[in-house]
């Protein structure tokens, strides 16, 4: 971030953002810089206001210790603080802001501030969070909130350094978040490569997704780079045009877009034991071609190719159908009788613009899912945070932080599964039935004037074993419109212009339909489907894997020399912190390992077998200690044998310390 001089830092690591995340000085009058913090509404923005105030000013007396919110209910909606607090931590910021905008205080330079100790960081962070912060997180969180503006994670070694001359290509296959992110660093470390993309464009999932609604479900100063973050986010939860749009300007300020291929699509791939090589077989739309490397870095992503189910008479039906990932924007769906099969994450979200539209709607719902209240969900920011963000240098960052805590590592003990905690059929232990009962409030309130409806929707399985879905409200006022109609009983199947579905007693409902609309999901557990990868021997990948993907940190795996995932196996989180940030730790663990190769001269690394296999026992034993893992419910959560394939059932912290240094001792090089 740039500061009040406008100056960029290049202290302790590359600069980060490559945003334009400019603070202004501060010109308001007292009324405006009132009504600013004013603007911080809710108390979720107090936290972090003062110890980033803190931290820009270079002076601690700004913190109060009355004023420290109580840790025990940061996930409260008062963010641990009182109303009296709430006031004492607006007042010290108005004043402290006029007294800069006088030049009576100044925020500290970048190299000041970038030169925060430990100790100190430590003490803003415990501060902010209402609890003393394990010293652990310290040096995460120096990188992972970037508050002093350098990129902390780039590469700290240079091919050009380390192995001059050697050629070594890596294949990236995706241009999504993670391609670009995989396609950065390797640039910053000079390494020479190519990203080969099946569509016409970068954004993967946010350039496919454009279903009306489509938003992200975390928080965005959270859904970011860590190095390039935005203190001017329009909305607390970016709708998909406006991530399309940071992910095409990161393409674009990271220099990675010439090194994509638009329009190709890896098929397979073949490790040469002899050459110690990839050889890629690259499909484009005129053309199929190959392509050899030193290294392939996966990032298809995870929730990629659409799930359609198979139900009866489907391919009778007359009318239009598509999945919801492939949205079809030339069928009209005005007035028309439309069926929703599937009420997951992307139903809550187009079901209520679809449902001002249509004649009639009806939502065929398998399962019901788990939604937890956001009043904020489809807010623009408040203009007096905006105006925060972009005048005091670091509040965006120290907000992240707060984000960070509150709904990513703090919300893990509430999936856990406690010791002798016997039925696990609604909740899994003390913190999650709290969370459970948290949840049926919210419920009890939306259906209040329709039990009818609260029956349908009442999960009957403990919350976390499905995703949860975040929720303002709009969900169950959609689903108690007249034209609107939840069934939440099988389909049995479909007519040319109707769905049926039948009750226990095998009563038929006929629901009308022009349109269909799938929103069945994705086949999260077929990891890099429909890709070929052979391996060492002439091994087939999926062959090994036989429907139940495993790798070692989610990233690589025995027999597959220098081939490396980005949200493999086992790296998705479940209870709403970034995916980002798993894909920095799979990015940086993966050119971790390629410079390795280049320090020793070495031509490929080799995932021994019994790491990973030690690795994923470990893995199997957490999961089978959170909701995901002994709740019976349907999830994406599982490949088909009932194993949880896809979540990592430990803290983020651990996954950092993980995948920070790869232990060369973990492969065998050749
Ligand atoms: P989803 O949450 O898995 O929902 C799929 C829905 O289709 C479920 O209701 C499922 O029922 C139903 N279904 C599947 N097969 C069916 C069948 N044969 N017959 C009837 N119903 C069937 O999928 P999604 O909505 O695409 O979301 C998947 C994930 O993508 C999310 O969990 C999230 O991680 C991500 N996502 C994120 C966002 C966001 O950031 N806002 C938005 C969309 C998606 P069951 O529950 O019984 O399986």
């Amino acid at each position: 971030m740039a500061s009040s001089s406008g100056s960029k830092a290049r202290i302790d690591g590359v600069t980060a953002s490559p945003l334009d995340n400019r603070i202004e000085p501060i010109l308001a009058t007292d009324d405006e810089i009132r009504e600013a913090v004013a603007g911080a509404h809710l108390s979720s923005f107090l936290p972090a206001l003062l110890p980033a105030l803190a931290h820009a000013l270079g002076d601690d007396s700004v913190l109060p210790e009355w004023v420290r919110p109580n840790g025990a209910s940061i996930r409260d909606e008062s963010a641990g603080l009182t109303p009296g607090q709430a006031r004492e931590i607006r007042r010290i910021a108005i004043e402290a802001l006029i007294d800069v905008r006088d030049g009576n205080r100044f925020f500290d330079d970048e190299a000041t501030k970038s030169n925060i100790s430990s100790e100190r960081l430590r003490r803003l962070m415990s501060f902010a969070i209402g609890e003393t912060i394990d010293a652990a997180y310290v040096p995460l969180m120096r990188e992972e909130l970037s508050v002093t503006g350098n990129d902390l994670r780039a590469p700290t070694w240079h091919t050009d350094d380390v192995a001059p001359g050697r050629s070594f290509p890596v294949a990236i296959i995706g241009a999504g978040m993670s391609g670009l992110l995989a396609g950065h660093r390797l640039r910053q470390a000079g390494v020479d490569f190519l990203i080969f993309e099946k569509n016409d464009d970068v954004g993967g999932t946010w350039l496919e997704n454009t279903y009306p609604g489509c938003r992200v479900d975390v928080s965005n100063h959270v859904y970011s780079y860590s190095f390039a973050q935005r203190n001017d986010w329009p909305n607390y939860f970016s709708s998909q045009p406006e991530l399309l749009d940071y992910f095409r300007t990161c393409a674009d300020e990271f220099g990675v877009r010439e090194h994509i291929r638009f329009g190709h699509e890896v098929s397979a791939m073949t490790w040469s034991d002899d050459d110690q090589r990839w050889t890629l077989k690259v499909n484009a739309p005129n053309s199929e071609s190959t392509h050899v490397c030193s290294a392939v870095i996966s990032a298809v992503g995870q929730l990629n190719r659409v799930n359609m189910p198979t139900i009866a008479g489907m391919d009778d039906f007359a009318g239009p159908s598509f999945h919801s990932a492939q949205w079809d924007h030339n069928i009209d769906l005005d007035d028309k009788d439309v069926v929703v099969i599937g009420a997951g994450a992307s139903a809550s979200q187009f079901v209520p613009h679809v449902a001002e539209r249509t004649a009639h709607l009806s939502v065929l719902q398998r399962t019901p899912n788990w939604f937890v209240p956001v009043p904020t969900y489809h807010e623009p920011v408040a203009d007096g945070l905006q105006w925060l963000f972009r005048h005091l240098p670091g509040y965006a960052q120290w907000y992240r932080f707060w984000l960070f805590w509150r709904s990513s590592e703090g919300l893990l003990p509430a999936c856990a599964v406690d010791d002798g905690w016997e039925d696990l059929s609604m909740a899994t232990g003390v913190d999650n039935a709290a969370l459970r009962e948290l949840l049926e409030q919210w419920l009890r309130l939306c259906y209040a004037d329709r039990p009818d409806l609260h029956d349908l929707v009442r999960p009957m399985y403990p919350p976390a074993a499905k995703r949860i879905v975040l929720d303002n409200g709009s969900w169950s006022t959609t689903l108690k419109r007249d034209d609107v109609t939840l069934d939440a009983s099988p389909i049995i199947r479909i007519e040319t212009n109707t769905v049926v579905t039948a009750d226990a007693e095998g009563s038929e409902t006929h629901h009308p339909a022009d349109v269909i609309i799938y929103a069945t999901g994705f086949q999260a557990s077929k990891f890099l489907t429909p890709m070929k990868v052979v391996g060492t021997g002439g091994r087939d990948l999926h062959d090994i894997w036989d429907g139940d993907a495993r790798a070692y940190l989610g990233v690589v795996h025995p027999g597959f020399p220098n081939f490396f995932l980005c949200y493999g196996p086992n790296t998705n989180i479940v209870v709403n912190g970034s995916i980002i940030y798993f894909s920095e730790c799979e990015v940086h663990y993966a050119l971790g390992v390629i410079e390795m190769l280049l320090r020793t001269n070495a031509a490929s690394a080799n995932c021994r077998q019994e790491v990973h296999d030690a690795y994923n026992e470990r893995i199997d034993v957490g999961n089978l200690r959170m909701a995901w893992g002994v709740s019976t419910v349907n999830s994406w959560y599982k490949a088909e044998s009932g194993r949880v394939a896809q979540n990592w059932p430990f803290s983020l912290l651990e996954y950092w310390e993980q995948t920070r240094t790869p232990n060369p001792a973990d492969y065998h090089f050749a």
